[in-house]
């Protein structure tokens, strides 16, 4: 489809959902796609009638204090130089951050990949060097790559603390939970990795319509399109609508070393709980460079901020500005939770650019 059949067949779709009174819920599952939605306008452009809601798919969002009171602990009491990327800085952990942290001394280090931590690693041998990192099947694969080059360089002073989360359970917990969605817009980078099948359940078990999203104006107006007229046809569809990027079976060799390095386990998810078998964990082939074991640090129970609703709105219960902590006892300079700090988080989305 060309971009003006694209943009003249969403107006279509749209007058017919603006003349009818349905109320249609639609996930945009991915903190990319909430971001990309308000900078391209396309919220302004959806009836009132059409509400996007967003979903669980940012990797900070969902990383629970607890993780983040085990960081500290790395550097507090067993003095590493923690390498991470720079938006873990700010997420809060019993009041406190890896950016207070730095600042009373501690050795953090922002990092653009993994590999920084392991070149910094080799070059000082005598420093206990620890990779922080949180993310989905996109980061995966580069988390992966960086412990087996470990393993084959034989490096000792080097493991990663790691909170890996995969999203096919979360939506499948969601979809079990929240019965007010009537349509997803599914994450085209994490559906690069893992093929579009691995979606599919949504529509084949569920019944609800989905698409395969990429990132552009006419990407995100063709997915929205392509959902609404399943939902208006009650005729559930599934949708690879950025074939260009995603594979039906997705990229293998990603895939590979996801196996190779990890294997599944229960996972918690902030503010939602405990999901089966959506964290990824370094088998005990690679525990070596698996910091929480060999710093014996103790899992901690979870740890949700007073007030904070980061997990009601991450399964689609609630719209930021309805916690009653939003623009008030948090914003982004201040941030309650996690989503709050990201930028991919809906807390931070809305902030910025507001309710459409
Ligand atoms: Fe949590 Fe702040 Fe979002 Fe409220 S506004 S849900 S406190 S991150």
């Amino acid at each position: 489809m060309t971009n003006s059949s694209i943009l003249k067949s969403f107006r279509e779709i749209m007058e017919i959902v603006q003349k009818s009174d349905l109320t249609i819920n639609i996930m945009e599952v991915c903190g990319t796609h909430t971001m990309a939605l308000f900078e391209h306008g396309i919220r302004s452009l959806l009836p009132q009638n059409i509400n996007l809601i967003s979903g669980p798919g940012c990797p900070v969002c969902v990383t629970g204090e607890e993780i983040m009171v085990e960081a500290f602990e790395l550097l507090e009491k067993h003095k590493v130089t923690l390498f991470t990327f720079g938006d873990m800085l700010k997420v809060p952990g019993e009041g406190r951050a890896l950016s207070i942290l730095k600042a009373q001394g501690f050795s953090v280090k922002v990092a653009y990949s993994p590999r920084n931590a392991i070149e910094f690693a080799e070059k000082n041998p005598n420093i206990e060097v620890v990779f922080f990192g949180a993310g989905f099947e996109t980061t995966a694969p580069a988390l992966g790559a960086t412990i087996l080059e470990a393993y084959t360089k034989k490096l000792k002073n080097f493991s990663m603390f790691l909170a890996v989360k995969t999203v096919p359970p979360a939506l499948e917990f969601l979809v079990e939970h929240n019965s007010l969605i009537d349509g997803f817009i599914l994450p085209g980078h994490v559906s690069a990795v893992i093929g579009a099948k691995a979606f599919r359940f949504i529509t084949e078990n569920y019944q609800i319509p989905a698409a395969v999203t990429g990132f552009t104006a006419e990407e995100l107006l063709l997915g929205i399109s392509l959902v609404v007229k399943s939902i208006l046809k009650k005729e559930p569809s599934y949708y690879n609508a950025y074939p260009h990027v995603v594979r039906e079976q997705g990229n293998v060799e990603a895939q590979r070393i996801i196996e190779e390095v990890f294997e599944k386990g229960d996972a918690n998810w902030r503010g939602i709980g405990t999901i089966p078998l959506s964290g990824l964990f370094i088998r005990e082939r690679y525990s070596q460079y698996d910091a929480r074991k060999k710093y014996g640090l103790r899992e901690k129970p979870p740890i949700v901020p007073r007030g904070c609703k980061c997990g009601e709105i991450m399964l689609g219960r609630m719209l930021p500005p309805e916690c009653p902590l939003f623009a008030k006892g948090c914003t982004p300079e201040k941030p309650v939770g996690a989503c709050m700090v990201s930028s991919e988080g809906s807390c931070a989305a809305y902030y910025k650019y507001g309710r459409r």
